[in-house]
């Protein structure tokens, strides 16, 4: 018996339905993944029992050898992984490591130029509820309308008025590839840092898939469980001039004991990334993503900025006559997963906006490639159309799981 079923059946049920959902569907969503089995036992190892504020060799506790050690092998594989000089493993999310970066370079009431919500950016880039929106001034700059891109002469032209400290980079829902290059020359020019953040593609950067942000920015933030497919967690990379406020931010500014189970499958996941298996892994993810895209635009749909070059497609079910919410509901009866989402320009409210977002990188993991994309596009494409007929979705409900036999899920453990 599992121990955590012997000690908490109702808790154990629970797991067990989770487990059975992510084995028997088809998870869409562009920000999840499956960890390998390592990853999930560091997480249950007896490094959660340890206490270890502060850094390797300057901690507030007794007893941190071993864990000093196996942190000093996460900071250490993530500089060479991402090529970067300076690293802080002890971010809870990736929130909390923008929270850090801003933290350390930036003082309340600071301007910030960074992407809109709206637009495909993310809370912590100044969305007005979230921390970063109430303690900086913070001016967005989004997609153009006409193609869908990146707008750099709107993020030049906000520089060039606002004067912004710090310019972010990065997004949630956004499927073309990021001109780092492009807009550190913008930062450069108007005297701005700039902070990148990496959470959705750091696994496609670390697969050679996306061009590195590391040689253009003062600071790199990323989630660890997207694309690059470990635990739940956070880091940055930063220039070694700026590690001590980045490290004095984490600790003591906004967090206590770092997470060390966590921080140990950080070090795995790092490790794991550096095998040619994993830039192989990169690759398909885009291959599959570029797939199902292909196949969507054949079924009829449109897709914002007509495509992708990552590991996402973002729909624009509105144009074909349904809300997000009314796709999502649909799929999800077939067994599909997707999220609802806006889409630039979006007309419709946020809790029921135009788009569906699709990613790739948690099927990729099981093993699918452009075949099983191109005929999920068709269930895809037959359920939009149809979003009211049942009967075909429990067709397709069966379909799916025949494919999820076909393709298991790494899990050994819960
Ligand atoms: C997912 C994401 C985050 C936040 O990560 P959490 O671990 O959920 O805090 C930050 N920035 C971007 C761009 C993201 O996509």
């Amino acid at each position: 018996m599992h121990p955590i079923e012997a000690s908490d059946p109702a808790v154990w049920k629970t797991i067990l339905a989770e487990r059975k959902r992510q084995q028997t569907g088809l998870e869409m969503i562009a920000s999840e993944n499956y960890t390998s089995p390592a990853i999930l036992a560091a997480q249950g190892s007896v490094l959660t029992n340890k206490y270890a504020e502060g850094y390797p060799g300057k901690r507030y506790y007794g007893g941190c050898e071993a864990v000093d050690e196996v942190e000093l092998l996460a900071i250490e594989r993530a500089c060479k992984l991402f090529g970067a000089e300076a690293a802080n493993m002890q971010p809870h999310a990736g929130a909390s490591a923008n929270m850090a970066v801003y933290f350390a370079a930036l003082q309340p009431g600071d301007t910030i130029v960074a992407m809109s919500l709206a637009h495909g950016g993310h809370l912590t880039h100044g969305m007005h509820l979230n921390f970063s929106g109430k303690l900086y001034k913070v001016h967005h700059y989004g997609v153009r309308k006409d193609d869908e891109r990146l707008d750099l002469d709107q993020m030049e032209s906000l520089c060039r008025e606002h004067k912004p400290k710090l310019v972010v980079a990065g997004a949630s829902a956004y499927s073309r590839v990021i001109p780092f290059d492009q807009i550190s020359e913008i930062c450069k020019r108007h005297g701005a840092m700039l902070m990148v953040d990496m959470a959705h593609i750091s696994g496609l950067v670390a697969g050679d898939q996306h061009p590195s942000p590391v040689p253009w920015a003062d600071f790199v933030t990323s989630t660890t469980h997207k694309t690059l497919r470990g635990p739940r967690s956070g880091f940055v990379l930063c220039k070694k001039d700026w590690l001590p406020k980045i490290n004095q931010a984490v600790f003591p500014g906004l967090q206590g004991g770092p997470l060390m189970h966590v921080v140990a499958a950080k070090a795995l996941v790092f490790q794991e990334a550096m095998q040619p298996a994993f830039r192989a892994y990169a690759a398909q993810m885009v291959a599959n993503a570029r797939a199902l895209a292909h196949e969507l635009l054949e079924q009829g749909f449109r897709l914002v900025s007509g495509g992708t070059d990552n590991h996402l497609v973002l729909v624009d079910v509105n144009a074909a006559g349904l809300s997000g919410k009314v796709a999502e509901k649909a799929l999800d009866h077939a067994g599909i997963t997707v999220n609802r989402n806006g889409i630039p320009f979006d007309t419709r409210p946020p809790l029921d906006p135009s788009g569906i977002r699709i990613g790739s990188p948690a099927l990729t993991t099981r093993g699918m490639n452009e075949t099983q994309m191109r005929q999920i596009a068709r269930w895809i494409g037959s359920i939009l159309k149809a979003p009211a007929d049942t009967t075909l979705q429990a067709k397709i409900r069966g379909e799916v799981d025949e494919l999820c036999k076909a393709f298991p899920a790494p899990h050994e453990h819960a």
